[in-house]
């Protein structure tokens, strides 16, 4: 479904991705772990166009999309859930839904994919008409990933929906990313420092080292792997 091929991203003069290559098949979820400023913001922030990548190619379904702009990304299906969620804090829940159906037409799809995400999140149900900002941490996540959602995705991008939270709460949004592969067959391209949970819910996994891809196999593989468990797993 995507493939990244050689890609390099620079900040100025600063090289935050260094030939990265990796694929993700349509269906699975895919983790890239790592440590703090090992490039996974940056190698998501190259796939939807936020920061091109100045060398390499990276194809979408088919479709060379390293030089497109980000609502044109959008609109082919890749969705990004950014770090810090990012929410309109002015806005209300709703109309933070509704802004994530922008771009569709579809209106009775809408209405149940609006349905779909109220089931997912019922807490977010009964705030329908509070202003986001007021949400707490872990709500504000559900609303990123809802407004998200509700953009249809075919390729979900979500960017450390662990940062913040408490346990609990992060136990309950890793079992709902589940069920959103699961029932929506939504393909999910999951970056996270909490290379433990990340990696028991993704079928497939990649390690990012200072920019550089260093390690890829099987999530189960990994998380049973000397080095991560070390490295990244604390034992
Ligand atoms: P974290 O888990 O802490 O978010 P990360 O693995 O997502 O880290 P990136 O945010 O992609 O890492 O950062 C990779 C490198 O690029 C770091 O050295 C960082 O300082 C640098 N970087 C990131 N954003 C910018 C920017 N806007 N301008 C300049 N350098 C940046």
């Amino acid at each position: 479904m995507l493939k990244l091929e050689g890609v390099s991203t620079f900040y100025g003069n600063i090289q935050a991705l260094k030939s990265v290559s990796l694929t993700v098949e349509e269906g699975e979820i895919i983790t890239l772990i790592g440590a703090n400023g090992a490039g996974k913001s940056t190698t998501l922030m190259s796939i939807s166009g936020i920061y091109p990548p100045r060398h390499g190619s990276i194809v979408f379904e088919g479709k060379p999309i390293e030089r497109l702009a980000p609502d044109e990304i959008v609109k082919l299906g890749v969705i990004q859930v950014p770090e810090g969620r990012h929410i309109f804090p002015g806005l209300t829940v709703q109309e933070n839904l509704d802004m994530g159906a922008l771009l569709r037409r579809d209106r009775p799809e809408i209405a149940r994919d609006l349905d779909y995400v109220f089931d997912l999140f019922p807490i977010l149900k009964s705030r329908r008409n509070q202003a986001g900002g007021t949400l707490s941490g872990g709500e504000q996540q559900m609303l990123a990933i809802s407004r998200a959602l509700m953009a249809r995705p075919r390729l979900l991008l979500l960017d450390e929906p662990s940062l913040g939270l408490a346990p609990l709460i992060v136990q309950q949004i890793f079992e709902i990313i589940k069920m959103i592969n699961r029932e929506s067959r939504t393909t999910i391209f999951l970056v996270e420092q909490n290379a433990n949970l990340a990696l028991k819910v993704a079928h497939r996994g990649y390690v990012m080292e200072t920019g550089t891809i260093t390690m890829a196999d099987t999530a189960s593989r990994l998380l049973a792997n000397e080095d991560v468990r070390s490295a990244y797993l604390g034992v």
